[in-house]
């Protein structure tokens, strides 16, 4: 019953990896194979290599995240998305109405948001897990929203770690469809940009 629910998620990660690497040459090797299905904790053990540490090189100068972040984030995104699988519709089940109650309960430091739709709930579950583990009880969001196509995640704090996850975070948003959290990708329609997958892109009339 797993076996496909593994195969699945392992594909989604890959595309996610792909379209941030796309324009790293040093990525080119880059393998991701299915890991094991843990009862408790999902997808874990995703085996993903030929990605080389450190950050990436943007042709003109932009920031660009370290490439092992980039691997972290996209792991802890896939394994959120596999606690919520439906193995037989091998997706994730519908998020429920209130889909960001838990999140504002579970992390002392989401006091905003949600001003983007539900397919980011593994990004910033995601980010969110990670944040947690360097949280130390003195920030807080101001507010969490999209611009440009893109997750913008405000914070007050002042921390090195704290900030580079939140533009990994950020940086990544751009590669998972703010509607399903399927990978997808920036896209512009009339001079509004959203990140969508194929699906929704077709649905929203986008290019
Ligand atoms: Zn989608």
């Amino acid at each position: 019953m797993t076996d496909m629910s593994i195969i699945a998620l392992a594909d989604e990660a890959r595309l996610i990896l792909q379209s941030a690497f796309r324009k790293d040459d040093a990525c080119n090797g880059m393998i991701v194979l299915p890991g094991r299905w843990d009862a408790d904790r999902g997808l874990v053990d995703l085996f993903i290599a030929g990605v080389p540490d450190g950050r990436s090189v943007h042709p003109k100068g932009a920031w660009m995240p370290r490439r092992e972040d980039v691997v972290e984030l996209v792991r802890r995104v896939i394994n959120s998305r596999s606690r919520r699988w439906d193995h037989a519709r091998l997706r994730p089940h519908t998020v429920r109405e209130d889909w960001w109650s838990p999140i504002r309960s579970e992390f002392d430091f989401i006091q905003s948001g949600p001003e983007f739709a539900s397919g980011w709930i593994d990004l910033i579950i995601g980010m969110s897990g990670w944040l947690a583990e360097h949280y130390d009880g003195h920030w807080s969001t101001s507010q969490l929203k999209e611009k440009f196509g893109g997750l913008r995640f405000y914070h007050n704090a002042g921390d090195q770690p704290t900030n580079e996850i939140v533009t990994v975070g950020e940086w990544l948003s751009e590669f998972i469809c703010e509607e399903c959290g399927s990978p997808g990708r920036l896209r512009k329609r009339r001079g509004w940009y959203r990140t969508v997958c194929d699906h929704h892109a077709a649905e929203g009339g986008f290019e």
